[in-house]
Parts: C-alpha cells; structure tokens; sequence
C-alpha cells in the first residue's frame, strides 16, 4: 500500500479527538510531501539536525514535533519553530527550552516524558520528579514554556497485558496533574504495534511512523 493508503486507513481507524503524528524520521522528502498531499501536517522527528533540514525544506504550514531524546545545547537550533517537544525528562531540559523560547518570543508547547516501562533504557521521569518540577517556584515562574501533559512508551514486547498496563498507569498520572495545571490536553502514547491499545486506555495522540512510511533502515 501507497503512504497515502497507510495514512487513509489508520486515520479511519482513529477517534478524531486522536492526533496522529507521522513519525517520518529517516525518511525522504518525498516521502512525507506524498503524506502533505494525502493532508498529514503534523510529522514527528527524533533528531535536531533531521528535523531542522526538513523544516528548511518542506512546507511552512507542518507543525514540527520533536519526539526523540532532546540534548540540551540542541535546543537552540529548533527553538524559533518546534510545535510541540514529547520528551521532556529532565528539569535542567526544560530550564533550557524556555530560556531558548525566551529568544524568539514564544511559548513552547511541551510533554512531560514519565517513565513507565519495565526496561531501564527508557528515558523519563519518575512520579517524584514530575511533582519536584510542578511544584517548584521556578516553574510557576517560568514564561515561555507551556506544559500541555505526558508522553511515555510502553515496553517493547508483545505481552499486551503488560503493555495495556503500563499506559493505564500513565493514563492515571495524566488525569492526576489535570486539576494541578492548567492546559493538561494532551497524553501522547501508541505508536505502530500499540496504538490501538493506547486509544483504549485513553491516548489523545498517537506517533506512528512504519505503518504509515513503511520499515526504516537505518
Ligand atoms: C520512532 C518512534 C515512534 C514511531 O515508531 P513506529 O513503530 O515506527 O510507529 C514513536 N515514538 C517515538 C518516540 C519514536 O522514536
């Protein structure tokens, strides 16, 4: 099947409250134009210098979403575009992208990155350091950073149960910090193997790149 097709079928098979992101990383031009036409404008990169070519070069109405892990001396080369960042994992991070925001004078729209799988690979934070960072003064102070709610990833395996409870615990993170911050809207968990189990279990947006561009080789 065409990206297009891929596209075509999984957003029918998505509740339209349910953003899909066309995870395009490693993929061409080419690839992610066929998405623009099919009307994809939302698209997904987990590499800076990636995602700032692609920036450069394609269409100025995509809405560019940083997923991958994110350095901090990298911030300042997405800063001036960057629509949403997925994995905030640390304070210092988030320090970093609203003082980058700061200089071109906007509010970046961010994740909080939880930890929920059982592998240790997996970046993210802890229940304690997600309160150590709401609940500090200098994130009420903070300006030009707006965090819109969580991201996580589930355990790589084919245990849907285990799958299934890990986005569960993530799901009831989110609907605790609701009535905490303001403008919790967003709970970004599925991608290809498991999004349908996360829209289940209450995902308002999906990041899904091989079954929508295909298998990437790296
Ligand atoms: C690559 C990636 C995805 C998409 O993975 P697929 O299995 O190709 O759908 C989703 N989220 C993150 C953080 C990724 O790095």
């Amino acid at each position: 099947m065409s990206i297009s097709e891929n596209l075509k079928k999984i957003k029918s098979s998505i509740a339209q409250h349910v953003t899909l992101v066309a995870v395009s990383k490693t993929k061409p031009n080419q690839d992610l134009l066929e998405a623009y036409k099919a009307g994809q404008r939302v698209f997904g990169e987990n590499k800076v210098q990636e995602m700032t070519r692609k920036w450069g070069e394609l269409p100025k109405d995509i809405e560019w979403h940083m997923i991958g892990h994110l350095q901090r001396n990298k911030v300042k080369y997405i800063a001036e575009y960057v629509s949403l960042v997925h994995g905030v994992d640390s304070f210092r991070l988030l320090k970093e992208i609203n003082k980058q925001a700061a200089k071109y004078n906007r509010i970046i729209p961010c994740l909080l990155q939880m930890h929920i799988a059982e592998e240790d690979t997996k970046f993210g934070l802890d229940i304690k350091e997600l309160d150590e960072i709401i609940d500090s003064e200098e994130f009420k102070s903070m300006k030009n950073i707006k965090i819109h709610g969580l991201m996580g990833m589930a355990t790589f395996t084919d245990n849907e149960n285990q799958i299934r409870k890990e986005f569960k615990s993530l799901k009831n993170i989110f609907d605790d910090l609701k009535p905490r911050l303001k403008d919790i809207d967003t709970l970004s968990m599925g991608m290809s193997s498991d999004y349908k189990i996360a829209i289940e279990e209450g995902s308002t947006m999906v990041r899904i790149g091989s079954s929508i561009f295909g298998s990437r080789n790296y």
